[in-house]
């Protein structure tokens, strides 16, 4: 090679730092992405910005008491006052009670229809579904009684804060501080958290459960292949986590059978739609330990996270909630999604999680509606404390199915479509909770349906599910 060819590299070389180097001074910390991958994954988050103290105290505040109101009225009127006639059925939520004398659902006029404004038709008080909470209950500091002063609406909760300048708790946090720490609050007390807070949410608890993004069930009988195919299908797909390209391949090169890939996208999808219903509402026998971690997949180019939530013992999938944001509402969903599948919760219910303080925030979001769990962190990579050590193996249970659910998936470099994540984490779910032997389990699949154990095949019982699935009516649990 000529010389001057290596001199051209050499000063090429030498351009490209200095246009780094002008770009990283133009640009600033801007300029980092260039060093990163474009497609960094969204984990390792650093938690420590907020922290979560302990519950607040609740006072509940009950002005009248509807018992003593209706004998009342019977006194006054000579005959009782009869709950509400309704000609459809109720809008009105069973668990929705009167915030000021504690009449049950049918006293509870529909004030503006399905809109969440209501009026008792004992007290004749109006009030909303979203802020009845606040209305009868006072929140007192857990460490010094004083009530809570609300200091900031945001969107989705309000702040209370103890501003007891003689509470325990502030007084505490203000020892701990060292001479320079002191010195930077008294010019900027923001930076620090010396007080009690708590986060009182108002989003609407009956709003929760509904999940828009489910697609309606899609009509099984435009399936043009036998129950059987069908089965073959779902297992190379789903079991093995083969492409529905080379699903398509390996149908047509082996089995000598011919079908396009995107009839198999069309085909899984409309088994999605069919069997989540029996995802949904099968009457699990569960346990009282729960574990949940989210996990994420790309979808149309954004990134969107799975809430795995599982029964640590019996190994059941009982949310695969998919959101796009990592927050306390999508963690309060996904609880939703494990709660609604108990006819009554455990009285130890644990939720064993990781070091998000959204989970914290959800299980006091729950407690707002006399829905109580303990929730236990697993943070961390090591064995710091007690906690973490004692449900660290449970942690990595979820950690497991979610690399299950991952290497099902590599070949997917995301979805191209909401409904194709739907469908892949639905069928992986049924797949999962009906159809995979556990080894924890002596090699049982987690939930035994009779009908399917005898089938001598994958294949068949897939079909037999999905045609069971077709006649599932669930029993409506209690509200
Ligand atoms: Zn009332
Ligand atoms: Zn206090």
């Amino acid at each position: 090679m000529p010389k001057y060819v290596y001199t051209l590299l050499k000063i090429i070389a030498i351009q490209q730092k200095l246009i780094i180097a002008l770009m990283i001074f133009a640009l600033g910390k801007k300029f980092e992405f260039l060093n990163s991958k474009s497609d960094d994954k969204p984990i390792d988050k650093k938690y420590h910005r907020l922290i979560v103290d302990k519950m607040p105290i609740f006072k509940k505040i009950v002005k009248f008491d509807y018992k003593i109101l209706l004998e009342q009225y019977q006194l006054k009127h000579n005959k009782p006052l009869k709950p509400i006639k309704r000609r459809k059925e109720s809008s009105v939520p069973k668990s929705l009670i009167c915030p000021i004398c504690g009449a049950p659902h049918i006293y509870i006029y529909d004030n503006n229809g399905h809109k969440g404004q209501f009026k008792c038709k004992i007290c004749n008080t109006n009030f909303h579904e979203k802020n009845h909470f606040a209305k009868f209950v006072v929140f007192k500091c857990p460490h010094c009684g004083k009530t809570l002063e609300k200091i900031k609406e945001r969107k989705d909760f309000f702040v209370h804060k103890c501003t007891n300048k003689k509470c325990s708790f502030y007084l505490k946090n203000l020892q701990k501080m060292d001479a320079d720490e002191r010195k930077i609050y008294k010019n900027d007390p923001s930076k620090f958290k010396l007080h009690y807070i708590y986060r009182e949410f108002t989003f609407d608890f009956n709003s929760l459960d509904k999940d828009s993004l489910v697609p309606i069930p899609s009509d099984l009988s435009k399936i043009q292949v036998s129950p059987y195919t069908l089965g073959l299908i779902l297992s190379y797909n789903i079991n093995f986590g083969i492409s529905a390209r080379k699903t398509a391949n390996l149908l047509k090169e082996i089995h000598g059978i011919n079908i396009s890939y995107q009839s198999i996208l069309n085909y899984a999808k409309a088994v999605a739609t069919n069997v989540k219903p029996i995802i949904d509402n099968y009457p699990y026998k569960l346990s009282d330990s729960i574990c949940g971690d989210e996990t994420y997949t790309k979808v149309l180019g954004k990134w969107k996270y799975i809430f795995f939530f599982f029964d640590t013992k019996k190994k059941i999938i009982l949310s695969h909630y998919t959101s796009s944001s990592r927050d306390t509402k999508s963690a309060c969903k996904a609880l939703i999604d494990v709660i609604s599948k108990y006819r009554e919760l455990p009285e130890d219910f644990q939720v064993i999680v990781d070091g998000n303080p959204i989970y914290l925030l959800a299980q006091q979001f729950f407690a707002q509606h006399d829905i109580n769990f303990n929730v236990e962190q697993v943070i961390g990579l090591t064995n710091k404390d007690k906690v973490s050590k004692k449900f660290r193996p449970l942690k990595q249970i979820i950690e497991r199915l979610n690399r299950t659910f991952k290497e099902n998936y590599h070949y997917t470099n995301g979805y191209n479509s909401h409904s194709g994540a739907f469908t892949s984490v639905t069928l992986f779910t049924a797949y999962f909770n009906f159809l995979r032997p556990h080894s924890s389990l002596e090699n049982n699949v987690p939930v035994v349906i009779p009908e399917l154990t005898d089938l001598p095949n994958m294949p068949a019982r897939w079909g037999k599910l999905i045609e069971l699935s077709q006649y599932f009516i669930p029993e409506k649990h209690i509200a």
